[in-house]
């Protein structure tokens, strides 16, 4: 069945190994095999040194919230029925140029719109949440 949800394709070379490891509950990183350069999300060459060979990254899974929306509509079905909802972006604890998109949630099975967007500040601490939905299982984020 196709989820209403955008959901990503488990069996993409490039990203596959990112989502293999959300299901282990690792939040990892792409890094280069060549020069370790790491980066997000995953793509096919490194933009340093033109390597294709990658390898996969433990990370703490913690970060800061380095910016965040409150959509509006218009939105996909299964996004209206949920708004008002946020999305942040989090910069990675270990490496802040890394960067992963997602939702601020009370805990890992939590709504999308549980918070009060008026309550999230750039910078307030968060951790890696990992939530099934279908076959994915994608990183969500809450407060540390
Ligand atoms: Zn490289």
């Amino acid at each position: 069945m196709e989820s209403a949800w955008l959901l990503p394709d488990l069996d993409d070379p490039t990203t596959g190994g990112f989502w293999e490891a959300c299901a282990r509950g690792e939040l990892v990183v792409q890094a280069c095999g060549a020069c370790g350069a790491w980066r997000m999300p995953p793509r096919p060459m490194c933009p340093s040194c033109q390597s294709t060979t990658t390898t996969w990254v433990p990370t703490s899974g913690r970060g800061r919230i380095w910016s965040f929306i409150v959509p509006h509509p218009p939105l996909l079905p299964a996004f209206a029925e949920k708004a008002p909802y946020n999305a942040i972006v989090v910069e990675l604890e270990e490496d802040p140029s890394i960067r992963f998109a997602g939702n601020l949630v009370t805990h890992a099975d939590g709504e999308i719109d549980e918070i009060d967007p008026a309550t999230i500040a750039i910078g307030e601490p968060v951790r890696v949440v990992f939530h099934r939905i279908d076959d994915v299982v994608l990183p969500r984020w809450a407060r540390a």
